[in-house]
Order: structure tokens, then sequence, then C-alpha cells
């Protein structure tokens, strides 16, 4: 007999039930996806489009900004939802998502106009054509997300889409479905018109049913493992892809680098969102005069950061890990760094009499180069520290990675701070500071090597990254009866063409 299940045609869709890492309880479930709503949620966004994209831009804009006024009137029951979802403390909810989703609004909102107009071409050589480009939005755009950055990930990217005048669907991640979900509630409350954004929700059988659902781009951000999956079936269709994937970020002490501040940025930029952030500070490369003091203030602060369920206090510093999943390739990193040798200076270890998915804030010293804790992304509370002795050194220990999407350096020295940041294989290097910039709409955010391609944000280009960039050409004034290189070829032409090549370049003209 077969032990298939009968699945009637009508029957309630399955529930996603979403757990608090840090205590186990229930938050709440929605339904999942299946290929069928999935393809009518891109079915119905299809059919949404022409009339959005025809709204004029103001509109278009002001739905964005009730939804930002709505943000601010719902910040602490998404904070609250924030951290019972995902676990990161509420402040860190607040400064990291909530904040860079407000002036994200209102910096695009402000700006669209003149981001999306046409953009005149000026002709080099054939002045006699007016050439122009024109931004077209592409239609329905695909927004897979993960649950480590839950509401501003999703969020701008829903934003800067819908903003350029497409239908969204958006796969928000199975760990983290119900702050998806507030997303969506948010652009409806705010009125933008039904069926331009819907919510998928799902692991990565719905995720997997937008990418052949017939989306016209895919905008992912997620691991470098999952990115493949979805470019090869992206390929069958050759739907545009950006990937948005995972780090293993250095952080360079140089010798006169600010010890304080270096300290405070690799605990905060190493423990933030419990390390589970996409540039977390994963390997620590320090000056060898220095690297004695630098360590020991890494890990005085390290063991004063207050660990607990985040919506207990607003003093908590690290909340849980998302999963139990998680907490195991931690595990796995440290355990590995030990067995070849390297010092645990501070955690290494769950902390006692607790439940839920924490994992102390931990920092090793001599872990060898080529230890998982080197190499892959970690992806938790774990700041490897190591030695260099010369500039060169340490640029070819940072970049001696899979991986490239952020890099940070410290020095008191802005100029040689600068001259080694341009020599790292990195999409972002900051100095003196880490991770920030993805929240600083200016500036282009994305990767390098397996940290993926593409970039979001980067000013104009985050709203006509969601456009096609149509070129119209025209002739300013009545054009000859036929261009010179057209038909009929003649030897006579071919002498035509070689003098005046000849003559337009032969000096640089
Ligand atoms: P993940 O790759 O497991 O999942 C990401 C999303 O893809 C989820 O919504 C998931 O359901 C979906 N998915 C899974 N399989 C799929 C498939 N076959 N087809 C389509 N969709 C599928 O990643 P995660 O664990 O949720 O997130 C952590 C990773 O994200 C880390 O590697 C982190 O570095 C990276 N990240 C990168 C950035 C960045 O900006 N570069 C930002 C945040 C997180």
């Amino acid at each position: 007999m077969s032990a298939e299940p009968i699945v009637s045609v009508d029957a309630e869709p399955a529930q996603l039930q979403s757990y608090n890492p840090a205590t186990g309880e229930l938050v709440g479930s929605v339904p999942i996806a299946d290929e069928r709503a999935v393809q009518s949620a891109v079915t119905l966004a299809r059919a949404a489009q022409p009339a959005w994209a025809a709204t004029p831009l103001r509109e278009r804009a002001r739905v964005m900004r009730r939804c930002r006024n709505l943000i601010l009137d719902r910040v602490d029951a998404l904070t609250d939802l924030i951290t019972r979802e995902q676990g990161r403390p509420p402040v860190e909810a607040l400064a990291t998502e909530i904040f860079p989703a407000a002036d994200m609004v209102t910096y695009y909102a402000r700006r669209a106009g003149k981001m999306l107009k046409d953009q005149a071409l000026p002709m080099h050589l054939f002045v006699q054509r007016r050439s122009y480009v024109h931004y077209e939005p592409i239609g329905v755009v695909a927004v897979i997300s993960p649950w480590n950055f839950p509401f501003i990930l999703p969020f701008s990217e829903v934003m800067c889409a819908l903003l350029a005048g497409n239908a969204v669907v958006l796969k928000p991640s199975e760990l983290t479905p119900l702050t998806g979900q507030a997303i969506a509630d948010l652009f409806r409350d705010a009125g933008l018109p039904r069926d331009l954004l819907a919510v998928v929700q799902g692991d990565g059988q719905a995720g997997a049913a937008l990418v052949r659902a017939g989306v016209g781009k895919i905008s992912f951000t997620g691991s470098t493992g999952t990115a493949k999956k979805i470019l090869a079936l992206a390929a069958e269709t050759l739907t545009p892809v950006t990937c948005e994937l995972g780090g293993k970020d250095p952080l360079i002490v140089l010798d006169d680098a600010n010890l304080d501040r270096a300290a405070d940025a690799a605990v905060w930029g190493g423990f933030v969102n419990a390390g589970q952030v996409c540039a977390s500070v994963e390997r620590v490369y320090v000056a060898r005069p220095v690297a004695e003091r630098f360590t020991q203030k890494v890990v005085e602060r390290t063991r004063r950061l207050r660990v607990s369920q985040g919506a207990a206090t607003n003093e908590t510093e690290l909340g849980p890990m998302i999963s139990d999943r998680q907490r195991a390739i931690v595990e796995r990193h440290v355990s590995d760094a030990v067995a070849r040798g390297a010092k645990v200076l501070a955690g290494g270890k769950r902390p006692d009499g607790r439940g839920g998915y924490f994992y102390e804030p931990t920092v090793l010293a001599d872990v060898p180069q080529d230890a998982p804790a080197m190499q892959e992304e970690t992806f938790g509370p774990v700041l490897p520290i190591n030695v260099f002795d010369s500039e060169d050194e340490a640029v070819r220990l940072a970049n001696a990675s899979q991986f490239g999407l952020s890099a940070y350096v410290f020095s008191e020295d802005k100029r040689r701070a600068n001259r080694l940041a341009r020599r790292l294989m990195a999409g972002t290097v900051i100095v003196n500071n880490v991770i920030d910039s993805y929240g600083a709409p200016e500036t282009p955010w994305g990767g390098v090597k397996q940290s993926g391609f593409g970039r979001v944000h980067g000013g104009a280009n985050g709203l006509r990254d969601y456009c096609v960039a149509q070129h119209v050409m025209l002739e300013r004034f009545r054009p000859l009866r036929r261009e010179l290189w057209w038909f009929p070829y003649s030897p006579r032409l071919y002498r035509q063409l070689r003098g005046m090549t000849r003559a337009l370049f032969r000096h640089g003209a």
C-alpha cells in the first residue's frame, strides 16, 4: 500500500509555525503557499502592475511615505515582534532594522523623481542623434530574503521595487514569517493597491516555486549554497538575479590604531545580532606590537556583555542564535579550532542554565588560517584574533578567503588606511568603523567572489536596478537617404571608410 498522504485539492493550507528562539514559545503561524498559490500571487501581481506603473511617481512616493509613518507609529510593536521571532535585543531591532528602513524610504521617496527621469546621453560622434535612457519598471519582482535581518532586508528591496513601479512577491525566511507578513500589512495599510505586494510563505520549496513562476527579476539575499540553486533554476528562463550572500569579513588593526575604538568596534561587529550578520567581523588580524593590549581590551569588553532573552530588558546585548542548526555550526568551528591548538580567551560554550539557542560570546586566539573558523562563514558570536607582522601579510591573510563582502581597517593614519583599503578584495571597505554602510542608501552594497554579485542601494542605482534601462535614439535632423555603411558594399566604400577611420582616430581625435 502507498504511504503517500492523501491530500484533498480543497484542503486547508498547511501552517508554518514561528517560534521564539529564546524560549521555544510559539509566536504565531501563517499558511504555507504551495506551487499553485505562488503562481496565483505572481499572476495577480502581473495584472495589477501596469496601473501602478502608470500611477504618477509623486503618488507612489506618497504611499511609501505613509508606509514610513506607519512604521514610526508601530515602532514598539515591530521591535517586539522582531525580538520575539528572531531573538535580537529590542535596541538592536530599532537601531539596525527600523531606523534604516525609515531613512531608506525618506531618502528614496524624496529623490525618486530625479533618479528615474530620462537621462540624456550627449553623443560624442553621432552628433546628429539625440539619445536618452528611459527607466521602465521590470514588471513583477521576486524578493527572497533571510531571517537574520527579517525587516530591513526585505523591506528596503520591496520598497525600492515598488517605488520604481513594479509589483512584488516576497518570500520571507521560513524562520521569520511573521515579520515578513508585518511588512505586507504596513504597505496594505498605507494604501498600496491590492495585489501589488504578495507574501508567499514557506521554506525553500516556496522559494523555488517563486523562482519558477515567471517573474522579471529575483532579488536574493541568503547563503551562497542557496544562491547556486536559484541561479541554476533562473538560468532556464534567463531571469536576472542579484545575489547578496555570505561573508567572512576581516578586521585589520594596524599598529597606530586607536585600540579602544578598535576593540569596541570588533566586539560590536563580532557580536551584534549574536554574530548573525552577513558583514559580521568574522576574523581579526592585529599588528604584533599592539596585539596583546588590543586582545586584552576585546576580552574585557566581551566578558562584560549581557546575554539574555532580548524581550526581558532593554539592557540585553546578546540574544539567542536563531536555531539549533546555526548553533551547531558555531560549536563545530570552535571545537575544531581548539583541536588545532587555538586558545579560548572568552566564552566557548553554551551559557549555563538557559534554554533557547544561546551561545556565549567567544574570543579565540591563534586559530590556524586554514581552520573552518577562519575560512567558512561561522555566522555566530565567535571572534578569532590572529597576529600579523607586516601590512603585506595582513592583506594576504585578509584576501585569502573565498568570500569578499566587507572588510574593516583601523588606523589613525587616514592615508595609510585608505591605501590598504584599496588592496582588499571586498565589495565594501570601511575605515575605523564596521558594518553600518548597509544602512546608508547612497552607498552600493554587495560582494565579490562567493559573497555574490549585483549591488543594492547605491543612490539612483537602488531604483534603476529595478527597471529596464531602455535606450531611445532619434535623429535630430532629417537624415540622409541612407547611412554610409549600409548596403551596397564596394571597393570604393571600403577606401572611403578606411580613410575616415584613419583621419578620425590617428591622433586620438
Ligand atoms: P538561506 O540561503 O538558507 O535562505 C534564504 C532564503 O532563501 C530563505 O527565504 C529560504 O527559504 C530561501 N530558499 C532556500 N532554498 C531555496 C531554493 N532552493 N530556492 C529558492 N529559495 C530558497 O539563508 P539564511 O540562512 O536564511 O540566511 C543566512 C545567510 O544569508 C548567510 O549566509 C548570510 O551571510 C546571508 N546574508 C547576506 C546578506 C548580504 O547582504 N550579503 C544579508 C543578510 C544575510
